[in-house]
């Protein structure tokens, strides 16, 4: 295994499947998750140059219960409002005894980054609408913990794929899966990318999309990544494309539906989001484990 996590190609499916076992390990019967003091001569700053809730607060939790020192690097007062470059940042860091970098950023520098201080270990926690590879691995560890395995699944992603780092991860970790099959729905001009796609297919249509769907994963409107503003009746998109209650009576009664969040109640109704099909807040308790497993692999690599 290599010592970063840049992309989930880094993973083998053999490394991916035993990531996630490892996370479920770190899970208590009652919700919570075992705390164990593995690396207390570890520090990890986790670097967020674009916003974050989820996978901010998961990677610090994580690396708390794992013993580890955490600097919850402080982007917006520190000298990269200066000018400072994020290379400088991190081999100032790196000087300093910092050991992993947890970063997010809105462009392609983690792998340049990487080369640049080959003694840093780097986990991409959000690369632009590139890459989010520990999203890739907690919404597998939440489809396998619910399904059994991905094997034979109808897999339903709709929203705003083109701006989707969430998908693209996604797809490339299922790329080393068979799976039953895989269709992309959404708006026409935020799927552009997903039109003639070598994995699945577009269907525009959601109430056709979503037959037979085992797994529906909905995605926001990623509005901070378009170049203009975004001319839209919302509720002639929540017409076309919100995942509703009554929308899922058309998938398989077992259909479990999957969101990254942040949650707009545009790409999904508050009805839908609670009702018992819903696995959105496993996903985010998966969070904290998978990260657990993450650090405590490349910690130790
Ligand atoms: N939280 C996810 C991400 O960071 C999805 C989103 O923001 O819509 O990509």
């Amino acid at each position: 295994m290599s010592n970063n996590l840049l992309s989930i190609s880094d993973l083998t499916k053999k490394e991916t499947l035993d990531l996630i076992e490892f996370a479920s390990n770190f899970k208590n019967e009652d919700g919570s998750f075992r705390k164990e003091d593995l690396f207390p001569d570890k520090t990890v700053a986790n670097i967020f140059c674009e916003p974050s809730t989820r996978t901010k607060s998961s990677f610090e939790i994580a690396a708390r219960n794992l013993g580890c020192s955490v600097i919850d690097f402080d982007v917006a007062n520190s000298s990269i409002e200066k000018g400072e470059s994020i290379f400088e940042t991190v081999d100032a860091l790196s000087l300093m005894g910092v050991d992993l970098c947890v970063l997010r950023h809105p462009q392609s520098v983690i792998r340049d980054l990487a080369e640049y201080l080959p003694e840093m270990t780097f986990i991409n926690a959000g690369e632009g609408s590139i890459s989010h590879p520990t999203q890739a691995l907690i919404d597998l560890m939440t489809i396998i913990e619910k399904k059994g395995s991905i094997d034979d699944l109808n897999i339903l992603i709709v929203g705003d794929l083109d701006h989707s780092r969430v998908t693209s991860s996604f797809i490339e970790a299922i790329s080393n899966f068979s799976f039953g099959s895989l269709t992309f729905s959404g708006h026409p001009a935020m799927c552009s990318s997903y039109q003639e796609p070598a994995l699945g297919r577009y269907e525009p249509d959601l109430d056709l999309a979503i037959q037979e769907a085992d797994v529906i994963m909905t995605l926001r409107i990623q509005y901070e990544r378009f170049d203009k503003d975004l001319d839209l009746d919302l509720e002639e998109y929540k017409h076309s494309y919100q995942i509703t209650t009554e929308r899922l009576e058309m998938a398989k009664g077992d259909a479990i539906i999957m969101h990254p969040g942040p949650v707009n109640y545009i790409e999904i109704s508050e009805a839908a989001y609670q009702s018992e099909n819903s696995v959105i807040r496993d996903q985010i308790a998966n969070g904290v484990a998978i990260r657990m497993a993450v650090l405590s692999r490349f910690l130790s690599s």
